[in-house]
C-alpha cells in the first residue's frame, strides 16, 4: 500500500472527511486493524483564504508547492489537495513532485461520464465555479458545465466561507441549496458536482432530485484506488 500525501486544511473540516473516507475504504477492503497510510500537511486556512480573497495566488501556489514538496520528501508517495479550488495551481504543484498528484476534476469527470451525464452545473467557491481552470477539465471531456447566477453564486459562496468552513451546518442554507439545484434542473442539468469539498456536509443525495457528484467522496477514493493498486479511476 502507497503512503497517501494529503494537503489539508482547507478547511479542516473537509480535510476530517477525507481521512475518515479514505481510512474507510481500506478497513473495508483489508479488513482487521488495517488504516491508510497517510501523511497531512495541514494549513492554517484564514492564511490562504486571505491570499485567496486578496488576489495573492502567487504566493499561494508557492504555498501549496512547498506542502507538496514536504510531504514527498517525508515519504509520501502520491499527492491529494484536498480542497478544488487550489486546484487551480495543480500544474504548478505536479511538476514540483516527482510523485503523481490525484486532480479532483478528473476523479469527478470519470464519474461523470460513468453516468452518462452530459450537461452538469458546478457548485463551489467564486473562484472553483468563475475561473476556467475547473471547467476546461471538464470540457476536454466533453462535458457541459452550467453555473448558477450571479446573485445565487454569491450565496453558495459565502455559505461555504461563512458557515461550512467554520462547521456550521444550517437548515436554511439546505434549503437554499435545494432551490438552486432545482432551479438548474430547469435549466438543463442532469447532475450536479458539490465542487466544493464542504458541500458534502450540507448536502447529501435524499435533499436532491438530481443525481450528485460528490468531489470529496470520489476524490478520496480515487486516491484509496491507487494506493491499493485497485481500478483507477483513469479518465
Ligand atoms: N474546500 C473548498 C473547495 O473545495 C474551499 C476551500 C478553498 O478555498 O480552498 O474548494
Amino acid at each position: 500500500m502507497k503512503t497517501i500525501g494529503l494537503i489539508g486544511g482547507l478547511s479542516w473540516e473537509s480535510t476530517s472527511e477525507y481521512y475518515r473516507i479514505i481510512n474507510t475504504a481500506v478497513k473495508n477492503k483489508l479488513g482487521g486493524l488495517h488504516s491508510a497510510k497517510c501523511l497531512i500537511h495541514s494549513f492554517n486556512f484564514e492564511e490562504i483564504a486571505d491570499m485567496q480573497r486578496t488576489g495573492k495566488w502567487k504566493k499561494a501556489t508557492e504555498s501549496m508547492v512547498e506542502a507538496a514538496v514536504k510531504l514527498e520528501q517525508a515519504g509520501a508517495e502520491v499527492i491529494v489537495i484536498c480542497t478544488n479550488t487550489m486546484h487551480k495551481m495543480a500544474k504548478e504543484v505536479q511538476e514540483a513532485v516527482t510523485v503523481p498528484l490525484i486532480h479532483i476534476a478528473e476523479s469527478t469527470a470519470s464519474a461523470i461520464k460513468q453516468q452518462g451525464i452530459k450537461k452538469v452545473a458546478l457548485l463551489g467557491t467564486a473562484f472553483t465555479m468563475e475561473q476556467p481552470f475547473y471547467k476546461d477539465i471538464l470540457s476536454k471531456h466533453g462535458i457541459e458545465t452550467i453555473i448558477p447566477n450571479e446573485a445565487d453564486r454569491k450565496m453558495v459562496h459565502s455559505v461555504i466561507f461563512d458557515e461550512l468552513c467554520q462547521g456550521r451546518f444550517l437548515e436554511e442554507s439546505r434549503v437554499k441549496y435545494q432551490e438552486l439545484i432545482s432551479k438548474l434542473e430547469a435549466e438543463g442539468a442532469e447532475g450536479v458536482i458539490l465542487g466544493c469539498t464542504e458541500i458534502p456536509l450540507l448536502i447529501k443525495q435524499e435533499h436532491s432530485s438530481l443525481p450528485l457528484l460528490d468531489t470529496t467522496y470520489l476524490h478520496a477514493m480515487a486516491a484509496v484506488e491507487y494506493a491499493m493498486d485497485l481500478e483507477f479511476y483513469s479518465a
